[in-house]
């Protein structure tokens, strides 16, 4: 079988072009042609001599995720299925946004997800296993080049839980972070997660610099599992310990996700109970309305949006509202699995 080259370090990179006795710069050159120039072949580089070509062709591929579905939105949004092979799809999504210039490409870290969320479509899907780097840093390779356009964010929101796939994650991660590939800020890169523990005690001793957001969803210790499986396994006290380890050695702010589902987490009850936790942290919410009726649930209308935020201004902290883009395609959050 041929080695992929896609999904490799500088470092591995540099290994790889040692163990076929060429010089160290030919890693430099890789490295820019395949994350900087979105070059799937090897014919591409106008920099590597023919001889050079074949020399790689032989032994070396670089691997391109097979697009199966790509739907356009109204609103701009555009949702690209891709196949893995052994009925294996996972969804990515490009969000574009009017006012500013973001342009966001929502990722998958995983074929379905372990935690089946009560309010998320993905956690129906039958687990299919983690991804590979490649296979998370080709999704926004593949959008850019369907779209044409490069993205200023990407957000680990689609489909599975990261910190499941911890190493892979960090590795795409630190690709778009470089200096000369799409040399994207720390913070516009984004890793959700719904509580993994152990994996957040990692990413603070790693002192890793990108953008995290905690799914917290419900801020009562005695209701979340009810909502979220994994509160079982890792309990919200222990949770908010951790949170706060979080926030004091990292010096930064956590950000809370919160989505809205009308008459399980919107009450007058919890939004103080929400208040009084977010006043012991340092953080900001990030407001998510359940984007589809699922479960028996609705989305939330304006006026209870409004009403649930205006509960919550006595915490004095940053709030915000995220609109969900892409409904008539299936593309906000929560729904990729569900047919577009
Ligand atoms: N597994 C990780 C990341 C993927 S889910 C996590 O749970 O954080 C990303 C976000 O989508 C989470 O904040 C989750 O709360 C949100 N989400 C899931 N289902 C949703 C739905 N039906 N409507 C709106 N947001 C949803
Ligand atoms: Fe998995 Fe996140 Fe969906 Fe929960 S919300 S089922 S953790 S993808």
């Amino acid at each position: 079988m041929k080695i992929n080259l896609k999904g490799m370090d500088q470092e591995e990179l540099r290994k790889f072009v040692e163990s076929l006795g060429e010089p160290k710069y030919r890693a430099d050159q890789l490295f820019l042609g395949i994350y900087r120039d979105g070059y799937s072949s090897f014919e591409e580089f106008s920099n590597l001599s023919g001889q050079l070509k074949s020399k790689l062709n032989e032994c070396a591929e670089i691997r391109s995720l097979k697009l199966n579905k790509h739907l356009v939105s109204k609103d701009g949004t555009q949702k690209m299925t891709f196949s893995l092979g052994e009925d294996r799809e996972i969804e990515s999504v490009w969000i574009p946004s009017g006012d500013e210039e973001r342009k966001t490409i929502c990722i998958s870290s995983q074929v379905g997800c372990t935690l089946s969320c009560a309010f998320c479509a993905t956690g129906t899907l039958e687990f299919k296993g983690n991804l590979k780097a490649w296979e998370i840093v080709d999704q926004v390779i593949s959008v850019e080049r369907i779209t044409g356009e490069k993205c200023t964010n990407i957000v680990f929101m689609g489909m599975g839980e990261p910190f499941h796939n911890y190493n892979q994650v960090i590795k795409a991660a630190h690709l778009f972070h470089h200096p000369s590939t799409w040399n994207l800020g720390a913070k516009r890169i984004t890793i959700s997660t719904s509580g993994v523990i152990p994996s957040i005690l990692r990413f603070i001793e790693e002192n890793q610099p990108f953008n995290f957001a905690l799914s917290l969803n419900d801020p009562r210790k005695d209701r979340r599992h009810e909502i979220m499986n994994i509160d079982k396994r890792f309990p919200l006290d222990e949770l908010l310990g951790t949170v706060r380890h979080f926030t004091k050695t990292l010096k930064r702010k956590i950000t809370f996700e919160y989505i809205m589902i009308p008459d399980v987490n919107m009450d007058k009850n919890t939004a103080a109970t929400l208040v009084k936790l977010a006043r012991s942290v340092n953080c900001k919410i990030n407001l998510i309305p359940l984007n589809t009726e699922f479960n028996g649930w609705r989305p939330p209308t304006e006026k209870e949006i409004d009403q649930f935020k205006s509960l919550l201004k006595p915490a004095g902290v940053p709030i915000m509202n995220r609109k969900s883009p892409g409904k008539d395609i299936s593309g906000a959050c929560g729904m990729l699995a569900l047919k577009g």
